[in-house]
This record gives structure tokens, C-alpha cells and sequence, in this order.
């Protein structure tokens, strides 16, 4: 591997840390080097031995050096639904997880993330709670279009719609009508909008054609209902709503394969597009999930074992982009556990902190790299939320946010060791590759084999502010 010693410019004076290792993950790749880090910052990377006498230093050895990863999609609940989660509990479990970075969704809190006054209860709610670096979404809804700008000068990231049922009422669907307002205003300051592509036509249409004798306690009844074509006709929408105004789409949590060619065929074109899958549509199969296992539900629909295989393929060729985990627990009970019924159960699946275990016990077996890795869970979600220049790779200038993690270590599954509020989760019980040994966030060591530091060292991120 070529010596990118001191690619990053000079150095005046000495680091408060560097982080060295045998494996670091530059956008270069992977390679020996030791990081520089001052005020919070990635000064520079240099040769593994060039290190000043009298620094800090914390040896990584052969773990991996990564930098810290940034999820885009996670609902934190909080306030309105803390009983589901809460910014405490969900950025520990982050940054237990090597996640230093979390973007917020605008729903199922109360209120909703929809109106500049709901925007600033939010981070009031937020305050002091933080373990890692927290930033959020606001939503369009029917009606709103008069706060997007305010919401977007007052921090938010990006904004967030529905096509279909939120699950909430107070996130409403939008429609073609509503989108048209919407969109020339996000076009105008560039601001992206991600959709939860689902039409209600074909959920309606295959509801029709559901045996009368098809039980709830299936998953295959979840999932007839929640056809494919779905996802297709509401990507088909927004991308060219997107392409007419100008706007950037984003598609959150990806689960049909099959929308795949036409991904390819909208970003040939030109359109700003870009599309996230999620952890557990890359490791479950609907064939395997048992009767009544409703932590296995969320929407759209974990789906075949060749449509998993095939979302591999689409993120190898680069259709989808990145991995985010779509975080959205809620209290035991309202999985229906006790009835094992799909249709009733809350569709949201509990993965945060397994996030980088999952992904990569995954990714090796099908021959990928930490630097896959790094890119579809650090890099390309810290462009669609705009912070690149800030998160998502070790390099100079960018905030000294790392995972160091054993690739080649393993573990089971135990929600006894998890973090969040609530500790169902479909990965109970799952052998996973990679532990995670320590979190810096912005060069603070925040998370060390099970223990935190004194005090939630996280800030609310707003845009255009660092
Ligand atoms: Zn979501």
C-alpha cells in the first residue's frame, strides 16, 4: 500500500490524542497510520511511527480504526413518546454501537417535527442527554409547506414525508398535491426529502386478494399485504417529482430488489437520487421467520432470501448507497407478543446498537471490506444529511470521530447487553461478528468495553452550524 504520510499538511504543535493502529479505514482505504487529533478535530494522518514523544496516545493494535458511524434514520420518540425510547437511552446504546452520529426522524414524537415551534421543543427535550452527536429532520405533511424554510434556517437537516399511514396520526400522509408545494421550496434552498415509498393503492388491492382464512399469526400475511409493487410506484412518483422541480430524493429504507433497475435508470438520467436500505432487510428472509415472531415486523416488509441477495447486489453496484438502521422500538406490549398477531403488532424494528455487527457479519460472509463498510455506513449518510465536511471519514478536518472495533471477534446476542429502553429486538439470540472496543466522539473517548464516560458528551448538530 502506497506511505500517505502527512498527506494532510503541517502540524503546529502537538495533538491532545492519536489513535494509531495496523487498520485504519481512510477514504484511501485501509492501512498502519496514526491520527492526529486537537480540539476535537483530525489534524492530520500520518505514518504509523511518527508519533511526537510525550503525547497521548491510545494503541489500537490489529482492531479496526473506523470512523464513527452516522445513522440517518432513527426514531427516538422523544418527547410525546419517551415510554418507546428517549434520547438518553438510544445515544448511549449509539455510542455503545461505534454510532457517533444520529439524525432524528420528525415522527413519533409529540408534536411531530413539522413546525418551527414543535422544532424548538424538541431539542429542549433533547438537551443534556446526548452521548453522541444528535441532529434531526422535520417532516412535510398536508399544510406545512409555510414552515419548511423556517425549520430548515433553524437547523434541520433535510425534511421527511410520508405516502401511505405513518402509523401516527400526527404525521399525516401526503399526496401528489401536496408534494407540489413542497418541493420547489426544498429544490430552492437544496434541501433533500426523503419519502417512505409505499402507495396505498397496491396494499389496498392485495388486502382484496388475501385469503379469508389467512392467519395473523403468519409473517407471510404481513408480508402479501405489503406488496413490492408498492415501493415501486412511490419511488416512480417521487423521483419524478424530484426531476420536474429539481429537488433531491432520498429514499429511506429500501426493501423491494426489484425497484433496483429502476434506481439505475433514474440516476443515469441525472436525477438526485439516492437510496438507503436497512440492517435488517440485508440479514433476515421472510422464509425464516417464525409464527407470531412480531419483532420481525416493520414496513415495508422484511422480504425473500433472493430479494436479500439481491439488495447485496444492489448496494456492490452502487444503486443504494447506505445502511441505516430505521431504529424505531416501541414498549413490548405493543408488539402484541402475547397474541403473536402481525396485522396488530407495531411494524418498527429495535437495531440500533447492533448496527455495525450486523452489517459486517453480513457483508464478510459475501466478501466485502471495512472499506464497504465505512462507506455505506459513515460516508455517504453523512452527504445526504449535508455533514460531510464534518463526519463520516478519517480525514484532516473532519471531527476525530472513530470506532475501534474487532472485526474478526464474536458474540451472541444478548438483550440483557443492550442499551436501548426496550430490549426486544429480532436479533435475540443471533451470532454476530464484531465487538466494538471503544467510541471517540469528536476525540473524547466516550464508550469503553460496557463502560460510558461521567457525563453524555453529545451536542445537537444543526446544519450549516459546527
Ligand atoms: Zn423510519
Amino acid at each position: 500500500m502506497p506511505d500517505h504520510s502527512d498527506i494532510s499538511g503541517s502540524s503546529n504543535g502537538k495533538a491532545d490524542l492519536i489513535v494509531r493502529g495496523n487498520r485504519v479505514v481512510t477514504p484511501d482505504g485501509e492501512r498502519s497510520a496514526s491520527i492526529h487529533i486537537r480540539g476535537g478535530v483530525i489534524e492530520r494522518i500520518s505514518s504509523f511511527s511518527d508519533v511526537p514523544t510525550a503525547t497521548n496516545i491510545y494503541e489500537a493494535g490489529d482492531f479496526a480504526v473506523m470512523p464513527g458511524l452516522v445513522d440517518t434514520h432513527v426514531h427516538i420518540n422523544e418527547p410525546g413518546r419517551t415510554e418507546w425510547e428517549g434520547f438518553f437511552t438510544a445515544t448511549r446504546a449509539a455510542a455503545a454501537g461505534g454510532i457517533t452520529t444520529l439524525l432524528e426522524m420528525p415522527l413519533n414524537s409529540i408534536p411531530a417535527t413539522t413546525t418551527i415551534t414543535a422544532f424548538r421543543t424538541k431539542l429542549a427535550a433533547a438537551v443534556g442527554k446526548l452521548s453522541v452527536d444528535t441532529g434531526f429532520w422535520g417532516g412535510v405533511v398536508p399544510g406545512n409547506a409555510h414552515e419548511l424554510l423556517g425549520l430548515w434556517e433553524a437547523g434541520c437537516f433535510g425534511f421527511k414525508c410520508f405516502l401511505i399511514d405513518s402509523g401516527v396520526p400526527e404525521f399525516a400522509t401526503v399526496g401528489e398535491a401536496d408534494l407540489r408545494e413542497a418541493l420547489p421550496i426544498l429544490a430552492r434552498v437544496g434541501a433533500p426529502l426523503l419519502g417512505h415509498c409505499e402507495l396505498p393503492g397496491p396494499i389496498i388491492e392485495a388486502a382484496k386478494h388475501l385469503p379469508n382464512n389467512a392467519s395473523r399469526t403468519f409473517y407471510r400475511t404481513w408480508l402479501a399485504l405489503r406488496p413490492r409493487t408498492a415501493e415501486h410506484d412511490a419511488i416512480e412518483l417521487l423521483s419524478r417529482l424530484g426531476a420536474e422541480f429539481g429537488a433531491r430524493i432520498h429514499v429511506v429504507h429500501l426493501s423491494s430488489a426489484d425497484a433496483i433497475s429502476q434506481i439505475h435508470k433514474s440516476q443515469a438520467a441525472g436525477r438526485q437520487l439516492t437510496v438507503e436500505t436497512c440492517p435488517h432487510y440485508l440479514t433476515f428472509a421472510s422464509e425464516d421467520i417464525p409464527e407470531r415472531a412480531t419483532q420481525f415486523k416493520c414496513a415495508p416488509p422484511i422480504r425473500e432470501r433472493e430479494n436479500r441477495e439481491r439488495l447485496w447486489e444492489g448496494l456492490r453496484e452502487g444503486a443504494i448507497d447506505m445502511i441505516a438502521t430505521d431504529h424505531s422500538p416501541c414498549p413490548p406490549e405493543l408488539k402484541r407478543q402475547d397474541t403473536g398477531d402481525f396485522l396488530d403488532a407495531w411494524g418498527g424494528i429495535s437495531s440500533l446498537q447492533l448496527s455495525l455487527p450486523a452489517v459486517w457479519t453480513e457483508a464478510k460472509r459475501r466478501g466485502f471490506s471495512l472499506t464497504h463498510l465505512a462507506r455505506w455506513l459513515c460516508e455517504a449518510p453523512a452527504r445526504l444529511a449535508g455533514l460531510d465536511q464534518q463526519k463520516g471519514a478519517i480525514a484532516p478536518g473532519r471531527d476525530a470521530d472513530l470506532v475501534v472495533w474487532n472485526p474478526d471477534a464474536g458474540f451472541r446476542v444478548d438483550p440483557a447487553q443492550l442499551h436501548h429502553r426496550h430490549k426486544l429486538t429480532p436479533y435475540a439470540g443471533r451470532d454476530l461478528m464484531g465487538i466494538v472496543e471503544a467510541t471517540f466522539l469528536r476525540g473524547l473517548k466516550i464508550y469503553e468495553r460496557g463502560n460510558f464516560g461521567a457525563a453524555p458528551a453529545g451536542k445537537v448538530l444543526l446544519r450549516g452550524k459546527r
